[in-house]
């Protein structure tokens, strides 16, 4: 099935507010199994309203309108749509109904204007909003067989209203389960892991197979358009073990486990303690880990040694700092086993870098970040070059300290 968006508001068209509402409903369309083709952003103004609606009746199957829906002059997308297909605007008791209610509660009079959300085109199917006054609409066209669905704009409203009534209407009408599942990828950029997977994106079209970037990382969902939940699972199958040859390594889960999530698990099985000592991440490290439930079984300390009197004080040599520097390898390494040897821990990871804007040399250039992981008596050490903003850099490094527990 066809579908397409018509966002209604010469806001979004002034560039006074962002049209999440189309980014919502896009990513929805597409989860339900539905092809967009179209968004188009048009201003309250009837009669290009009724020429673009007009366009998307022609050329989809689901059209769906988003704001318009209030009480006032400006409002004008169920009287255009029911003039477009045909239909009288009659009173709907139970909207009525639900309005006196609304303004009695909170003891104010309803206005004239405000009874002006109580008509819908004749026949159409009445979505009940929560959130709000204006209810949301199912309307079908002449023939029948397209369905114009209108939204309220905001999205405190349209998201619940789509969530709860519009979704099921939507799968229903389709004949189709959409099954996903999340491949999650650490230690590769995203072009990169495109590139290893792109001929296998480009040959597919059921599942499919979509690369997204997330905070350092790169997620690949894989969905599945079947007639059962059964079917879809075992076609996403094959997909999912062809990625696990491409990636091997670098998948680190594919049942919805974050990173921390899948590091943490891996210590409590093996009952192994931790402790970390950070510096420019400044306990991000740490905060992400103590985030995961089950850690304190394993998680014994964390300090944040950032200056260079304090990563004496935990005891790297001062001698290490004044020859290499306090970011370098060597510093990483002192680090990692002063704060296991401080915490009595099998496990120990650190990391000193520079974050900065500013305080780049360079031989030392801003970015450069060590991380190291001490176990049981055995020291390795990373160096990364991050890039971006300060808070891209201490994030990344973050990343790529938990993943070094993998390793
Ligand atoms: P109301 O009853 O609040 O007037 P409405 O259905 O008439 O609802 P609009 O008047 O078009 O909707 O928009 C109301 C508000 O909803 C806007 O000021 C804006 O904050 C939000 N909104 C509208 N459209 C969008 C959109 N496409 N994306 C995000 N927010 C939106
Ligand atoms: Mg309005």
């Amino acid at each position: 099935m066809i579908a397409e968006l018509i966002s209604v508001g010469t806001e979004l068209l002034l560039g006074n507010i962002l049209n999440s509402n189309a980014k919502y409903l896009s990513e929805q369309c597409s989860e339900l199994g539905l092809s967009v083709y179209f968004q188009t952003v048009v201003g309250d103004n009837p009669n290009r309203l009724e020429e673009v609606l007009k366009q998307g009746i022609q050329r989809s199957d689901v059209i769906i309108l988003t704001g318009g829906l209030g009480p006032t002059q400006d409002d004008i997308t169920k009287e255009i749509v029911a003039k477009v297909v045909n239909k009288k605007l009659i009173k709907d008791h139970d909207t009525e109904k639900k309005l006196n209610l609304f303004f009695e509660k909170r003891k104010v009079k309803m206005s004239h204007n405000n009874l002006k959300q109580a008509y819908v085109p004749e026949g159409s199917m009445v979505l009940d909003n929560h959130n709000g006054t204006a209810p949301g609409l199912i309307v079908k066209d002449e023939t029948g067989k397209k369905s114009i669905i209108l939204l309220p704009g905001p999205p405190k409203e349209l998201i619940p209203l789509f969530e709860e009534q519009v979704k099921p209407y939507i799968k229903e009408k389709s004949h189709y389960t959409i099954v996903s599942e999340v491949i999650k990828i650490v230690g590769l950029g995203e072009s990169l892991v495109e590139e290893k997977v792109l001929a296998l994106i480009e040959k597919q079209t059921n599942p499919t197979i979509a690369p997204y970037a997330k905070d350092g990382e790169v997620h690949l969902r894989i969905t599945s358009r079947t007639k059962t939940l059964k079917e879809g699972k075992a076609l996403i199958e094959p997909t999912k073990k062809e990625i696990y040859n491409l990636l091997g390594q670098h998948i680190y889960s594919s049942d919805g486990r974050t990173l921390e999530e899948v590091v943490v698990d891996l210590l409590i099985e093996k009952n192994y303690s931790l402790s970390v000592a950070e510096s420019c991440s400044g306990g991000l490290l740490s905060g992400r880990l103590i985030n995961c439930s089950g850690i304190s079984s394993v998680y014994k300390e964390g300090i944040i040694t950032y200056s260079n009197e304090s990563k004496i004080k935990l005891g790297v040599k001062k001698e290490t700092i004044d020859a290499y520097g306090s970011v370098s390898e060597e510093t990483a390494k002192e680090m990692a086993q002063a704060i296991a040897t401080r915490a009595q821990s099998d496990v120990a990871l650190s990391i000193t870098g520079i974050a900065g804007p500013n305080g780049g040399t360079k031989e030392k250039p801003v970015g450069l970040v060590y991380i190291a992981c001490h176990i049981h008596g055995k020291t390795i050490v990373e160096k990364i070059n991050a890039l971006g903003s300060r808070d891209k850099i201490r994030n990344f490094s973050v990343i790529s300290a938990i993943n070094l527990l993998r390793k």
